[in-house]
């Protein structure tokens, strides 16, 4: 008797099959393993495999993740040894793509050992570590089809490359200083011009550095002058800069860390992890509460401290302020050449950006802000089975794209606010890029889009050919993003959708809304904030007051004289705003009734600060403040009506928080017992304040949020995939919705 295993999820490319070769060596099982389209098929001679199936769990390389392994009888075929079987070629759509990851322990051994051929080497890598998603120009995946093409191996390369029982078999972007590609700064290359860059570093200079999905500015993060520099030239006011520690123990020094934000800052994954701030770094994070940490994601990062660099340095994004990260080199020299003092240049080519990812640890676990590098593109949810792809275009901010093959929702990286034409550049070719990845056209599937008649991605989604169109409305789309994360396509729930802007189904514009209805039957909407005239649209996003002025006079309350004159003078716009129900909106009305009275210089600061006025209050003596609920609309008059006198303005903070906790926990049990739903959702990007998701917790159980994909629009594009397929003909419904 013989045994064959189909076993899916990420298992190509990333050293499984020598791995399944070593452990059927180990316990002396003949047989072969092969990639197939669907993953890897392994035929054992044996049918006692329980200790061979053990230690593949057990043992698993650190790249790969199973997702099922399905064990069958099978006839003997009288193998006499164990073998790797060439892969049938041409690819399979369901094949994972494994995200970037971080240099594993034996590569930055050898990377430190003066008598290994990789001594500080800075494209060292194997097959449980390196680039991938940024390196991509294909699939199948094999070094044809990646940026590491133009370098063909040298003979010591080519053999770590072709046997089974090194760590390197089959490892795509393998180099080594005789083959591969180097770094450069000025006429200096590899470690010269490495440590050139960390001498530059030290004296205070800003130089662009290439990472694994673009270009970073570093700086010296201790050095006032150099960051003070960094945010002039950048044109960057207040937005918290990115730190690159050196290890976890300067990590340690900088932020306080839980065991789970230590765990996630040390992950292959390498994210920016949002922490309480133990260091004072004003010019780094003018609010100072928090600070966005990360460790060394690629050689070059860990040679750079191994050469003195300062060991906590500023790492943003290379680009000018809200334009996409640079990856070219060209364009690099070109468009950072007067933010940056030095460039230092890394020969492999970015096949395509891949900025650094943000994650926290909320009251309700990991809570991503943006999903980038290390994640993209991982598997974000799982779906039933449909006969045609999804593509879901996402919306204009934080925007990402989704894609949907044969059950598994692929989201791509970050792209980022699509109102610049750069952006929107990028955006299209996310979406042609995902596609081309999978082997799929447009018109092979139904394509997703906001309802938004006036946004870009709703323009771009109606100019692509597709099997058919969905409009998807926002706040149905971040609800959705849930359920779909949780595999939950027939529960009904009770969504708490708390956002800044999107376009309603009446054509007003949402943000405080509260949907009752299961992915499969769709949304209604049961109830919202109360709403307010958004006085000059998008004006009123960036001037605070301008906001609370729309929500004083709906409420006929006074303008406060404090508030900055072109507020005021907002009013005379009255007669032209729109009402909105946004949630977002009122954080900023209230941030500005507490004294944020000036322009916002980067989204969500209003509302930030005002989380972080709130947790300077000494809690246990705050009285929450009132809202009223008449079973639809939630009324925030009598709220603002206390912060137009309060005399403490962290105190009215918190009260605000905690007296809208209050009021949003009992809307929800009095809609729950109405219409006899239980479980509660909460998405949209206000959920990432932390206090308010923590005091609404205190009060109700088993909330369930996002946790893959961002609670922000980053996560809206998952949502618009999971009411595409609901809308599809997947699902039998009883009722027909015409928009999701
Ligand atoms: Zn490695
Ligand atoms: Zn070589
Ligand atoms: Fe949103």
């Amino acid at each position: 008797m013989a045994a064959r295993l189909r076993i899916r999820g990420v298992v190509q490319g990333v050293g499984f099959r020598p791995f399944v070769y070593r452990l059927a060596l180990r316990h002396g099982l003949t047989g072969w393993v092969q990639n197939d389209p669907g993953g890897v098929t392994v035929h054992l001679e044996s049918d006692s495999i329980d200790a061979f199936l053990r230690d593949l769990h057990a043992e698993l390389p650190p790249a790969a993740a199973l997702e099922a392994v399905e064990v069958s009888e099978s006839v003997s075929e009288g193998y006499p040894d164990f073998q790797i079987i060439a892969s049938e070629q041409g690819g399979s759509r369901v094949t994972r793509i494994s995200p970037d990851l971080a240099p594993c322990p034996d590569c930055l051994r050898e990377m430190r050992d003066p008598t290994d051929p990789r001594y500080r080497y800075p494209y060292i890598n194997c097959t449980n570590c390196g680039p991938r998603y940024s390196i991509i120009l294909g699939l199948p995946y094999d070094r044809a089809k990646t940026t590491m093409r133009d370098w063909p191996l040298c003979a010591a390369c080519a053999a770590e490359y072709a046997d089974p029982l090194n760590r390197r078999y089959h490892a795509q972007p393998v180099a080594c200083p005789e083959c591969g590609p180097t770094y450069m700064l000025g006429p200096g290359r590899g470690w010269q011009a490495i440590e050139e860059t960390a001498r530059l570093l030290m004296a205070g200079n800003i130089v662009a550095v290439k990472a694994i999905g673009g270009y970073h500015l570093m700086c010296d993060a201790r050095n006032d002058a150099a960051v003070g520099a960094l945010r002039e030239r950048k044109f960057r006011k207040d937005k918290p800069f990115a730190l690159l520690a050196r290890n976890a123990q300067v990590a340690e020094q900088t932020v306080y860390l839980s065991q789970a934000e230590r765990e996630l800052l040390l992950s292959a994954a390498r994210p920016i992890v949002l922490a309480s701030a133990r260091l004072n770094l004003p010019l780094v994070a003018p609010l100072g509460t928090h600070l966005g940490v990360m460790l060394p994601s690629s050689p070059l990062q860990e040679l750079l401290f191994d050469a003195a660099a300062p060991d906590l340095l500023v790492a943003t994004s290379g680009n000018r302020s809200s334009e996409p990260m640079v990856t070219d080199d060209a364009a690099a020299l070109a468009s950072l050449s007067g933010l940056a003092d030095a460039f230092l240049v890394g020969e492999r080519p970015i096949a395509r950006r891949v900025d650094d990812s943000v994650v926290a640890v909320g009251p309700l676990g990991l809570s991503t802000v943006r999903r980038a590098r290390g994640y993209a593109p991982a598997v974000t949810a799982a779906f039933p089975p449909s006969s045609t792809p999804l593509l879901a275009v996402g919306p204009d901010l934080k925007n990402t794209v989704t894609l949907v093959v044969e059950g598994q929702a692929v989201t791509g990286s970050y792209v980022g606010d699509l109102e610049h034409l750069d952006c929107r550049k990028a955006h299209a070719q996310a979406i042609d890029d995902l596609l081309a990845l999978y082997g799929l056209t447009s018109a092979n599937c139904v394509v997703a889009h906001d309802l938004h008649p006036g946004y870009a991605s709703t323009q771009l989604a109606l100019s692509l050919p597709a099997a058919r169109h969905i409009g998807v409305q926002h706040h149905h789309a971040h609800l959705a993003s849930v359920l779909a994360e949780h595999g939950q396509w027939d529960r009904r729930v009770l969504g708490l959708i708390l956002d800044g802007t999107g376009y309603g189904t009446d054509g007003s514009i949402w943000g405080g809304e509260f949907l009752v209805g299961s992915l499969e039957k769709g949304f209604e909407r049961v109830g919202h904030l109360r709403p307010a005239p958004l006085i000059g649209g998008d004006a009123a996003a960036r001037l605070p007051a301008q906001a609370a002025v729309g929500f004083l006079l709906e409420a006929g309350l006074e303008l406060p004289a404090h508030f900055p004159a072109q507020a005021r003078q907002a009013a005379g716009l009255l007669a032209r705003a729109i009402p909105t129900t946004s949630a977002g909106r009122l954080f900023d009305a209230a941030a500005a009734l507490l004294g944020f009275t000036h322009p916002q210089t980067y989204e969500g600061q209003a509302a930030t600060w005002l989380e972080a006025q709130a947790r300077q209050a000494r809690a246990a003596h705050v009285q929450p403040l009132s809202f009223g609920w008449d079973g639809q609309t939630l009324d925030w008059q009598p709220a603002l009506t206390a912060l137009l006198t309060h005399s403490d303005a962290p105190a009215a903070a918190y009260a605000f928080h905690a007296g809208l906790a209050q009021a949003l926990a009992q809307a929800a049990e009095d809609i729950g017992q109405r219409l006899g739903v239980s479980g509660v959702v909460l998405s949209g990007g206000v959920w990432q304040n932390q206090l308010l998701t923590e005091l609404l917790a205190a009060r109700l159980p088993r909330l369930l949020t996002n946790h893959a994909v961002p609670v922000n629009d980053g996560g809206v594009s998952l949502g618009q995939a999971a009411l595409a397929w609901a809308s599809s003909g997947a699902v039998k419904s009883d009722t027909d919705p015409q928009v999701f």
